[in-house]
Parts: C-alpha cells; structure tokens; sequence
C-alpha cells in the first residue's frame, strides 16, 4: 500500500481519487489545509504528498519532506510554478498531469463568452425574481464576428473549433504556430485591432505576463470582449478596470484573476473581501467572474485522478520512470529520455 498526504483536498477531488486509488492500492490521508512550511509536519509517514496549484512546495517544504522519507511529490494539475524542481532533484521526484481535459476549459470559455454577449447572467437574475421584463438584455450575433485566439495549443485550438462552429472569423496568434491546422495566425497587433474577442490561451510567462495591458486595449477595438481561462496575470487587472470605466472595454469573462491564491476555491461569502480591484471587477454589470472552475468537470477530474495515480505508482514500481516526471534541469521532461526511451530523473 503506497501512503499519500493529499492536501488542500475539495469535495469534488475525492470520489475519483478514491475509485482510482481502491483500484491501484494508493491509499490517502485526506488534508483540508494546503501544504505550508506550517503543514508539512502532516506529511510525516507519508510515501508521497499530493499537491494542488495554490500549495507551497519551496525549498524549506521540499527538505523537511526529504527529512521524513516522503519519495515523491504527485501535483494533480498541469502548472508546477509553485514547486522548487530544481530543490527537488536527487530528494524527491515530482510529477504532474500534463494535460486532463481540454474540452472542459475551451468549453468553458465558450460558456462564459455566450453568457457574456446574450446577457444571461442577468436573465437568471431577473426571471429568478419573476421579472419577465427584456428591457436593456439587447446581445449580439456571434456569427460573423471576429475572434482573436491568443495561444493556439491543446485548449487554442479546440476554442477555434468551437468558434468556427458559431461562424466566426477566427485570427490567432502564437509564438510558436502550429502547423497543419488551418489557423490564420497574424501579428499580436493585428490581432489586438482585428478583434471583436479575445480569448488567451498561452501559459504565463516572463513574455506573456500582462499580455493585456493599457497599451494593449488602447490598440483594440471599443467594445471588445476579453475572455481568459488561462492564467490571472496574463492581464493587468487594473488597466482592464480603466477600460470598462472608458467604456472602452465591453466585457470582460474571467476565470483566473492575479492575486486567486488567497481567495478563489474557498467561500468567502460571509467575509469582507480585502481585495478591492477585484471587488470592484464584480461589481461591474459587464464583466463575469468564475472561481477558476474551467477544468471543473467529471471527465477532467476523472483524467486528472488517473493520470496522478498512475504517475505514482510509476514513481514506486517497475524501474522508476515516468512520462509525467518534472525534469530539474530546464522543466523540459523530454530531457529526461535517453534513445527515446524516458528514463529516471535521479
Ligand atoms: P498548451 O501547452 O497545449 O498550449 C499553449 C500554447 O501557448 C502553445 O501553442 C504555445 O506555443 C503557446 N505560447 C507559448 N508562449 C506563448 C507566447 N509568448 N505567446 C503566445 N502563445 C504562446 O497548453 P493548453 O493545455 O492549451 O493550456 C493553455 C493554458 O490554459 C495553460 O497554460 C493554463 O494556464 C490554462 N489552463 C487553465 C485551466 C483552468 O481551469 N482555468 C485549466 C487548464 C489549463
């Protein structure tokens, strides 16, 4: 039986990490709390730690976990920007899922943008109050309008599939152009003025933090639609603040925002909210807020459950190798393969 803290555990983690781990004899110590320099103790007696994108995994909580004889450090999510890999190395191997269900996020993103442009956020309000009145619920025809997709990769992709579907004109943009495809990629500028929506779908990086900034929506066109499931600090918040204020901006659909860590995934409903931008984003009638829920379906979790433990039991059986094993050395798990055949890390 292989032993797992699983930490920052929600309800919607549990069903499927238990089928899965019944199966495969992985059996789990079950943590509200997330993994902290404070938390790390739980781990002790533990073969592995589980860990979701807000959970602190810094040099201090890789060497304690050294310490206790924790093997490995299974994140069931794809972005590992809060792991130090390169502490890591030679001390306890790290893996991720690299990709889980990229329908639910472009899908997602398409839900956001319909709600958006046929208003139905504020139909559920009103008809919810027997307010049958239509006055002021005015949309537009997605057909025909031009969408600009930033990041053209698994989620990119499947989002212009989704668009064409509706009869839009698509434009993308990506740093690296994916072949074969048919997408008709332009410069960011061009994208930036072309557009009547922009859905992101890169990773955040040095490159693309703040990807939408001042500058950048006052190049766009007055009234776009900017949607992004991908990560928070691909946009300057506060300059897209300015923009709905200006009136230059529509609408907005945001499922990541900069500074979720200490607040999205949690009820804070009975709590004031210390973060005033983004109290200030919600109050807005044109911009839509979810708690970075795009990946939230059962096919994902699902994927996501199968995907961690089959890394584990990768980690603790047979030779040791892993696809999905985080290389120390640039992040690049291809680097870990010797004659094309994946190796162990360490
Ligand atoms: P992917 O790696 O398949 O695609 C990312 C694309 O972005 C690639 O084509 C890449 O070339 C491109 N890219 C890299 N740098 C770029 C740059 N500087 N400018 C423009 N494009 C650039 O990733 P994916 O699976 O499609 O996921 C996309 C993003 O979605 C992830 O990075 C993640 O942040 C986000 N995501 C969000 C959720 C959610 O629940 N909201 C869930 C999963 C993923």
């Amino acid at each position: 039986m292989i032993k797992v803290a699983f930490y920052d555990t929600k309800e919607y983690d549990r069903p499927s990490f238990e089928l899965y781990g019944k199966l495969h004899n992985v059996e789990y110590k079950f943590l509200e709390t997330k993994l902290t320099e404070d938390t790390v103790e739980l781990a002790r007696g533990c073969d592995a730690v589980c860990v979701f994108v807000n959970d602190t995994v810094n040099a201090a909580v890789i060497d304690r976990l050294y310490e206790f004889g924790v093997k490995m450090i299974a994140l069931r999510c794809a972005g590992y920007n809060n792991v130090d890999v390169r502490q890591a190395y030679r001390k306890v191997h790290v893996t991720h899922v690299p990709a889980y269900s990229p329908y639910a996020v472009a899908e997602h993103a398409a839900a956001m943008l319909l709600t958006s442009v046929r208003r139905i956020h504020k139909a559920y309000d009103r008809t919810r109050n027997f307010n049958f009145s239509i006055n002021g619920l005015t949309g537009f025809d997605l057909h025909g309008k031009t969408v600009g997709v930033v990041g053209t990769g698994r989620i990119g992709r499947i989002f212009i599939d989704i668009c064409k579907g509706f009869g839009m004109n698509v434009l993308a943009y990506d740093k690296f152009p994916a072949e074969g495809f048919g997408i008709n990629y332009v410069s960011l500028d061009e994208l930036f003025e072309k557009s009547d929506i922009i859905s992101l779908h890169c990773p955040l990086t040095d490159a693309t933090r703040h990807l939408i900034n001042a500058d950048s929506i006052a190049k766009m066109k007055k009234g776009i639609v900017i949607v992004n499931t991908s990560r928070g600090a691909l946009i300057d918040a506060e300059a897209l603040l300015e923009g709905i204020k200006a009136r230059k901006v529509g609408a907005a659909c945001l499922d990541v925002y900069e500074e979720e860590a200490d607040i999205f995934f949690e009820d804070r409903s009975g709590h004031i909210l210390d973060d005033e931008l983004l109290s200030r984003l919600i109050t807005m009638p044109n911009v839509i807020v979810t708690s970075h829920q795009a990946f939230l379906t059962v096919e994902a979790l699902n994927n996501i459950a199968e995907t961690t433990v089959g890394n584990i039991l990768s980690c603790f059986q047979s030779d040791g190798a892993c696809d999905n094993e985080l290389c120390y050395r640039c992040g690049d798990i291809e680097h870990c393969r010797k004659n094309g055949r994946k190796v162990r890390c360490f």
